[in-house]
């Protein structure tokens, strides 16, 4: 690490003075700082806090988010000019610029010595940017970044840029110091636990959703429900589609092969979008959200959506569900998804409206995919349709799909999977917009870290409960 750099600080959550003196009694000015911590703990307060003294001071100061990813931009207020604010309404900056990587990598270049340049969620660039930011600390830049992410993380640990952790205690015990935060309204207002305080909300929440979902209809009274959540212990339950895991692994195996998406959890700065059109309770929103894409889901039945909400936060899931019928979100805009999927949603459109509003359906969402796009359609040929989209021209079965896909989908190529594969309930049909490998090509999407994650937090309460027992704190 550079003399300049001696003093960096990588706070967790909280900026202390910045030390002026090291070891040997030099007095230095440090130029990086680096905020980081749990949610919630006040590091963009902090953040303002800091812009404004350097201000005062007479420094010139931007502030700089990213334009790279939708969870930012689609805030009102993440233009040029406007205001970031944090939980103290009295304490808010304005914005110099929401811009890409390679231009906030230029701005670092060009910055004066003695200005500031500052990123908060600075997760969403690029971790290319991290060299960026130590250049131009080294030049007598101030630079602060906030929230970095695990790439980003990782990059600046690799220059000895040391991370110092926050001691909050937990919010639940008061006892154990917090190491997680847990959400119980909405994902603005995170509280930090200990991981003991964790379990036991996990458990609590898991219960409360599990009893809900029992005295719901139409399967009121019994241990069965449409579909699984994904990841999430149902010992005893029974799922209409309990192909859904199968229908997951479908998936995976395509999106491998499709050397146009890479995901890199590490790295939320590179977005890749999914959006599932009647998507019950969120199963495969989870799924790709737990792997790293930005998901939405669309269904129209309202307790599937709460209950899918419900799951989200309490997986710190920012996903996007939409209480709407199929038709009207899949006609009401162009904007595209990286991936997008329909199981067996758009011949109730067909029953409910009429054949056309079904075809549209599949014309929007095959314009509405960037990538490749997953089709599950109910036949008319199944006993439960037969009697329904009376003004079907024709049978509405595999060749039918094949058909619309090929005519409307603008595919490169498709792939067939049908009923009984892996033991899938119905045929699948995946649209790829460009040609995919033969092979798989991309095992960056670790497919199977979500289930280990059962057994990560299995070891992790066992070892919380062996501490609450033997007395043993922090
Ligand atoms: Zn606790």
């Amino acid at each position: 690490m550079s003399a300049a750099l001696e003093g960096a600080q990588m706070d967790d959550g909280h900026l202390h003075a910045l030390p002026s003196t090291t070891k040997d009694g030099t007095s230095r000015s440090t130029t990086l700082t680096v905020l980081t911590g749990l949610p919630g703990t006040g590091k963009t307060s902090t953040l303002i806090r800091l812009l404004q003294e350097h201000q005062a001071a007479g420094r010139d100061v931007k502030l700089y988010l990213s334009a790279e990813n939708s969870l930012l931009t689609q805030r009102p207020n993440v233009v040029a000019g406007g205001r970031m604010g944090c939980r103290n309404p009295k304490l808010s900056f304005t914005i110099s610029e929401v811009l890409k990587t390679d231009q906030a990598i230029e701005r670092l270049v060009y910055a004066a010595p003695g200005s500031v340049a500052a990123f908060d969620e600075a997760q969403y660039f690029q971790p290319q940017i991290v060299p960026s930011w130590i250049a131009a600390a080294n030049r007598g830049v101030h630079v602060i970044v906030s929230t970095p992410s695990a790439s980003q993380r990782a990059a600046l640990s690799a220059k000895a840029i040391q991370l110092t952790d926050l001691n909050v205690p937990c919010a639940a015990c008061g006892k154990r110091k917090s190491t997680v935060v847990i959400y119980k309204e909405n994902l603005a207002q995170p509280t930090q636990v200990c991981g003991s305080c964790e379990s036991d909300h996990y458990e609590r929440t898991v219960a409360q959703l599990l009893n809900d979902v029992r005295e719901s209809e139409p399967f009121k009274g019994e241990n069965r429900t449409y579909q699984p959540f994904y990841d999430l212990p149902m010992k005893g339950w029974t799922f209409v589609r309990g192909d859904s895991p199968a229908r997951f692994e479908i998936i995976r195996s395509a999106l491998s092969k499709y050397p146009y998406i890479k995901v890199d959890p590490t790295n939320p700065g590179r977005e890749y979008t999914y959006v599932d059109v009647g998507c019950c309770s969120g199963f495969f929103c989870d799924a790709f959200t737990t792997h790293g894409f930005s998901s939405t889901g669309v269904d129209v039945t309202k307790h599937f959506i709460d209950w899918a909400k419900r799951v989200a936060l309490l997986k710190r899931q920012s996903i996007r569900y939409l209480q709407e019928d199929a038709e009207k979100f899949l006609t009401s805009s162009n904007s595209q998804f990286d991936v997008t999927s329909s199981f067996a949603t758009i011949q109730w459109v067909m029953a409910q409206r009429n054949y056309n509003a079904g075809v549209n359906c599949f014309k929007a969402l095959f314009d509405r995919t960037r990538h490749v796009c997953i089709v599950e359609m109910g036949y008319s040929t199944e006993d439960i349709y037969k009697t329904k989209i009376l003004d079907r021209p024709t049978e509405i079965d595999k060749d039918w799909v094949l058909r619309i896909m090929n005519e409307h989908g603008n595919f490169a190529h498709i792939d067939f999977y049908p009923a009984g594969h892996l033991g899938i309930w119905r045929d699948i049909f995946v649209g790829y917009k460009k040609m995919p490998a033969d092979k798989p090509v991309s095992p960056a999407i670790d497919w199977s870290s979500g289930l280990r994650s059962r057994a990560r937090r299995a070891v992790r309460r066992l070892v919380e409960k062996t501490r609450r027992r033997t007395g043993n704190g922090s």
